[in-house]
């Protein structure tokens, strides 16, 4: 099974990307930040606080029904696609996603997702630890500044009133938890490639990406 794994911070433009690699080379794209997110939002509607004991967070990953349809997703019958793209459930997810069990619990419905002929997927700990003998392993990345300038152009399309320093607060907390928690934290290793995109348009993060997977298969 061929699996493109794409990391990386929030904001680096990781899910653009992937998903259009995975239109052009024909593969399923799985955007398993999602996931989280609708975990975070399923927390949230069932109202058990702000800190569940964990057994609770297991069963409310039990009780959700999750789906991935027509680029929507679908959460408990309910299309949450725009309701997982606010900022509180960003934060959400980044919150529960820190707990070793959640991930656990949520690993092999991830990896269920590499059906053929292949997979692209992007978020934190796709190639160290949902899919680490992926056949490409990249690291996607920006400065802190660029990434916040980006979202906060996204956001400003909907709500006037985002300012950059709130966006950019809120990438750096969200940085550090994601890559100071002890589980799965954002992290690479020599098996990744990294791509810093800072100074890249999407199309030319997209070619460059595509460049490799084609050297790959080349050299096999
Ligand atoms: O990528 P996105 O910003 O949608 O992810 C939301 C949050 O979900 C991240 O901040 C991170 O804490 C968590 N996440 C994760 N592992 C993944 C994808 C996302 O922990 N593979």
């Amino acid at each position: 099974m061929k699996v493109i794994t794409i990391d990386g911070p929030a904001s680096s433009g990781k899910g653009t990307v992937a998903r259009v690699i995975a239109e052009r080379l024909g593969f399923h794209y799985l955007e398993s930040g999602a996931i989280y997110r609708a975990l975070g939002l399923w927390v949230h509607k069932n109202q058990v606080g702000d800190t569940p004991d964990v057994s609770r967070l297991l069963e409310l990953i039990d009780s959700m029904r999750l789906e991935f349809r027509g680029g929507n997703v679908w959460l408990n019958s309910e299309d949450v696609t725009t309701l997982l793209r606010e900022e509180f459930v960003g934060m959400l997810a980044s919150k529960y996603s820190a707990i070793g069990e959640v991930r656990a619990r949520l690993l092999q419905f991830q990896r269920d997702f590499a059906i053929a002929p292949g997979l692209v997927t992007d978020g934190r700990d796709m190639g160290s630890v949902v899919f680490p003998n992926a056949d490409l392993k990249v690291f996607l990345t920006a400065s802190a500044e660029k990434r916040a300038e980006r979202r906060c152009k996204q956001l400003q399309q909907f709500d006037k009133s985002v300012t950059i320093g709130a966006i950019l607060q809120d990438i750096t907390v969200r940085d550090e938890q994601d890559s100071k928690r002890s589980v799965a934290p954002l992290s690479y290793d020599s098996s990744f490639r990294v791509l810093d995109n800072s100074e890249l348009g999407v199309d030319e993060t997209i070619d460059l990406i595509l460049g490799w997977w084609s050297k790959l298969e080349l050299d096999k």
